[in-house]
């Protein structure tokens, strides 16, 4: 039986990880579960895994919540703080991280430090702290288990292949809703047109994200961290079918791809279960209704934010973490409807351009930083 704390819950890759578990409860167990807000979904979930604890990160439905599960011997905490203490209890194998944004760092930071395994869908963690993370993993000797498709593709095709060096990666990229897209058209587009994403349904943010080719450049820093790559051996290429998750090669120039139809459960279970690979009765992939999987390049000139993201890689110090936090207000002003869509990338640049040191940064250096570009954007876009 493994025990799982799952951060996020009620979110995507939060509810697609509970119907693994539901069909494997042999298996898993659940230890905790949290949410934002939704203490009505957290509430039903709490009911039927029968957790030993819950937290709900907005303190104003803790009442709500307390009241309806008061017939049950669940815990129930309220708070940010409560999320990142109660990740190091005893009992939890493994913490899921499917909270959105760089709220995702301090619990992941004690989990780690508590010894506790991580399934990884909290991508941002890495972006901002990749080099504290990997370090303190390694240090209390805890797996980092990749929950993001590609990386998740990435590992298993690194399986049994440890005596082997990388020559590179690659990593895929739908293209999203707006392929091919000129700026000017960029320029256009609607919050509802760039939260209908055409391969994979996920949380808003990640969706405005894919949209503005910013997740593909988390991506590009989340792989840099996870499997200490280069910069240079990274790259990206467009795969509109969303059927290669991704291909690493190696020194021989032979290619290893992993392959099936884009649905988030089986990363999701692969992490949970690693190192074994269990049963699933997920729809099977068909060749004859793929008949052609094609390839394309992007244009960074158009996309600014996967060159903005090779940009804060190389600068290394707090530029990551810059660009992430300027991204977090930048994707939610675009979708609330408060700037235009080409104004992310535009305001992304101008944070890292007035912001970014190169220090290299502890993790107070990163909360400092995250929460200056936050405000800096939020009174520079006042004057656009
Ligand atoms: P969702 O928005 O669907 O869900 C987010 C979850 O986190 C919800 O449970 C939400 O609670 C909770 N949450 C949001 N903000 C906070 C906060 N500040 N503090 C505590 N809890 C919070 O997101 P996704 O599931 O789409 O994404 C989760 C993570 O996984 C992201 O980092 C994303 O990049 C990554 N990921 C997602 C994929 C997907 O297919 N969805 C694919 C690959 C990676 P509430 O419901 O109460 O708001
Ligand atoms: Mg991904």
């Amino acid at each position: 039986m493994r025990n799982i704390a799952i951060l996020g819950s009620t979110g995507s890759i939060g509810t697609q990880a509970l119907d693994v578990v539901a069909a494997h409860s042999d298996k898993f167990t659940i230890s905790v579960l949290t949410a934002h807000s939704n203490w009505e979904l957290l509430a039903q979930q709490a009911r039927s895994f029968l957790p030993n604890a819950v937290v709900i990160v907005d303190e104003n439905y803790y009442e709500k919540l307390k009241d309806s599960l008061s017939d049950l011997p669940i815990k129930v905490y309220a708070g940010a703080d409560a999320m990142a203490q109660v990740v190091t209890m005893d009992e939890i194998d493994m913490v899921l991280t499917a909270l959105v944004g760089f709220s995702g760092l301090r619990p992941t930071i004690n989990a780690i430090a508590a010894g506790k395994h991580i399934a990884l869908a909290n991508k941002e963690t890495l972006v901002v702290a990749g080099e504290i993370v990997i370090a303190l993993a390694a240090k209390h000797k805890v797996a980092i288990l990749p929950v993001d498709s590609e990386h998740s593709a990435l590992f298993q095709c690194m399986v049994g292949e440890q005596q082997n060096p990388l020559e590179k990666i690659y990593l895929t990229a739908s293209g999203g809703p707006f392929r091919g897209f000129s700026w000017e058209q960029l320029q256009k587009v609607t919050p509802a047109q760039a939260l209908k994403h055409p391969n994979w349904e996920m949380g808003a943010k990640i969706t405005i994200d894919s949209a503005s080719m910013m997740n593909k450049g988390l991506e590009v820093i989340e792989a840099k961290w996870l499997f200490g790559l280069e910069n240079e051996q990274i790259d990206v290429i467009v795969h509109p079918q969303s059927i290669i998750h991704s291909i690493v090669q190696f020194e021989d120039g032979s290619m290893k791809a992993q392959m099936g139809l884009p649905d988030m459960k089986l990363p999701i279970q692969y992490a949970l279960a690693y190192p074994q690979r269990i049963h699933s009765d997920f729809p099977r992939f068909n060749f004859l209704k793929y008949p052609s999987l094609t390839f394309e390049s992007i244009d960074k000139k158009v996309f600014k934010n996967l060159d903005l993201a090779y940009q804060a890689m190389h600068l290394g110090g707090t530029a990551p973490c810059v660009l992430n936090a300027a991204n977090e207000v930048t994707n939610l002003l675009f979708r609330q409807g408060k700037i235009a869509f080409t104004d992310i990338a535009d305001l992304n640049e101008a944070a890292m351009q007035a912001l970014v040191t190169t220090k290299v940064p502890v993790l107070d250096d990163l909360f400092e930083a995250d929460a200056k570009a936050r405000v800096w954007v939020e009174s520079n876009m006042a004057h656009k």
